[in-house]
């Protein structure tokens, strides 16, 4: 696979479920691979990259907005209240707001610096016990209290299904909770479900291995 291939697939699924060219963001998740495979990608012209880790985000991606113009850099993992400011520094995009205490904290780090990243509300579509993500029946209220208390402008949900489970089911709830809260973002999709998830209304899809190869160890 690489990046071309993946970008055609991409495009060919995003027609396919008679959506507009496009309506789906390549997010390349980068976490744990070679400097030389995300350089790759870069030189090819992608801009959008995604990182599950603070510090391993801080330890490659100030070098590369150095070097690169136009980068868009996405937290797709979980964030500590303790590395807010960190991940503030550094990401676009927060993939992963999922509670009470993370949004309280972020609303008045976003109020003293003046600006706010774009923020998904991760959601444990699989309620699964070791997993991030906010309760499917917790997310309107969460929602509410993000936009009415902290005015944090949420631009949609994220979810990552079970590993065994099919993931459509899980697409199709993600999308029905947006849409009942009149939220546009879809973040779902990734190597192996993407084209799932664009069929079922991703705008943003998440993808590692497929673009840049196995990764060196488990995370
Ligand atoms: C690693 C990761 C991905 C990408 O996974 P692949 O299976 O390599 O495509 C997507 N989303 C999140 C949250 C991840 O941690």
């Amino acid at each position: 696979m690489s990046l071309q291939d993946i970008e055609t697939r991409i495009a060919a699924a995003t027609r396919a479920a008679g959506r507009p060219a496009g309506a789906v963001t390549l997010i390349a998740v980068s976490k744990v691979q070679p400097l030389e495979r995300i350089r790759a990608v870069l030189e090819a012209g992608h801009r959008i990259f995604g990182e599950n880790r603070v510090q391993e985000a801080e330890g490659k991606w100030p070098g590369f907005r150095a070097e690169f113009d136009g980068l868009s850099l996405h937290l797709v993992g979980p964030l500590q209240s303790n590395k807010l400011a960190r991940a503030l520094d550094l990401f676009d995009a927060i993939h992963s707001l999922d509670r009470d205490s993370l949004a309280r904290r972020l609303a008045a780090a976003v109020q003293a610096r003046g600006a706010c990243p774009t923020l998904f509300v991760q959601v444990n579509t699989g309620r699964e016990p070791q997993k991030a993500g906010i309760a499917p029946e917790a997310l309107d209220a969460f929602l509410a209290t993000c936009r009415g208390e902290y005015d944090l402008p949420v631009s949609g949900l994220m979810c990552i299904p079970p590993v065994d489970a099919a993931p459509a089911p899980h697409f199709d709830l993600l999308r029905e909770m947006a849409a009942r809260n009149g939220l546009e973002g879809l973040s779902m999709g990734m190597s192996d479900d993407f084209e799932t998830a664009i069929a079922c209304g991703a705008t943003h899809v998440r993808i590692g291995s497929a673009i840049f190869g196995t990764r060196a160890a488990p995370v």
